[in-house]
């Protein structure tokens, strides 16, 4: 497999004021902690967690909006771990983002013309009619009508809105786009539009995507291999439909558990897993395995050592899991209970 993005080890610690605990000196949300991960060229790699997993986090060290605690960072055979704003503006042609709210990163009182011709004007690329033939060309491969180009982002509805954010993501022809749960806000039917929508562009420009959301229902349709995030570290990483029918972290079981089945006829084989507690703080997430507070299958080993993100059981080395009691195929996680308290 072609690499396109490597992270290494990555960490990313948020320092926070702790005055009001009476303590002096610094305490750290650890958002990400300890990430391996490979981006293949071609690929959609799915990225699924709770909210406050770390993932947004991590996508933004990924594509270096933000700057990195440790580890490193590696684009298309590029160390871009310490480069500086100035040194990573020709990066900013080659990796874009797509957000969750495009109205939040739309401006209300530009017009979407040139909203999309943003990175036209940055990168210096054509100007007046020819940018404008530009900007209508985009909103038509993005499925909105070229002669609205001098209208404001209100008069968009919200998958129109989400067009626009496409359209300035592909304006320079990037080679990855990190799409941060870019259908989260959307209704359902409009949903599939924008995934079609983003499947024909990536098949057009061979484009890699990186797809956050945070539920597995929809990665699973649009994702090659999928890493699940809890706690700021990959608890598992494989291919879509391995993760789907042999899940060997606890935690993936549990995601998946909740995902409606698309066959009725499997769904007496799977029992709702409910989770004890609540996600625990990243300020002082649990020692060891960071799930054990949490999960059915935990034992004394679990609370002591970090398990490593490796192949487990009669995996492949495509079938990563961040576990010392992985699932086995058929185990009923729902009757479990653990050893420690
Ligand atoms: Fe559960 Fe232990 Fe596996 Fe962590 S290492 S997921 S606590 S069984
Ligand atoms: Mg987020």
């Amino acid at each position: 497999h072609d690499v396109l993005l490597e992270v290494e080890n990555l960490q990313k610690w948020f320092p926070v004021s702790s005055d009001r605990l009476f303590r002096r000196g610094k305490e750290h949300v650890q958002a990400v902690d300890g990430v391996d991960l490979q981006v293949r060229a071609g690929e959609t790699l799915g990225l699924v967690g709770e909210t406050g997993c770390g993932k947004s986090t991590l996508a933004r060290c990924m594509t270096r909006l933000y700057d990195v605690t440790s580890g490193r960072v590696t684009f298309d055979g590029t160390d871009i771990t310490s480069l500086s704003r100035r040194e990573l503006r020709p990066l900013r042609r080659e990796i874009q983002m797509i957000f969750q709210d495009p109205y939040g990163s739309l401006n209300p009182r530009r017009r979407v013309g040139s909203i999309i011709g943003d990175p036209f004007a940055i990168h210096g690329v054509g100007k007046g009619a020819e940018r404008k033939r530009k900007v209508q060309e985009l909103m038509e491969l993005v499925g909105l009508n070229p002669e609205h180009y001098n209208r404001f982002p209100a008069e968009f509805s919200g998958g129109q809105r989400q067009r626009i954010g496409v359209a300035r993501a592909l304006a320079m022809r990037p080679k990855l786009i990190v799409c941060d749960e870019p259908v989260s806000a959307l209704d359902v039917s409009i949903q599939a539009q924008i995934i079609n929508l983003l499947a024909d562009l990536q098949q057009e420009f061979n484009l890699t995507y990186v797809f956050i959301a945070h539920d597995l229902s929809v990665v699973r349709h649009v994702s090659d291999r999928i890493a699940v995030m809890y706690l700021g570290k990959v608890v598992e990483v494989a291919e879509a439909d391995a993760l789907h029918e042999a899940p060997r972290h606890p935690y993936t079981n549990a995601l998946l558990s909740a995902v409606p089945l698309a066959d009725p006829d499997l769904s007496d084989r799977r029992e709702r897993i409910i989770l004890r507690g609540d996600v625990p703080s990243p300020l002082n997430p649990p020692t060891g395995c960071r799930f054990h507070p949490r999960c059915p299958k935990a034992a004394d080993t679990c609370a002591a050592e970090v398990p490593p993100l490796i192949s487990r059981l009669n995996d492949g080395p495509d079938h990563l899991a961040a576990c010392h009691f992985p699932v086995e195929i058929g185990e009923n996680l729902v009757e479990a209970r653990p050893t420690i308290a």
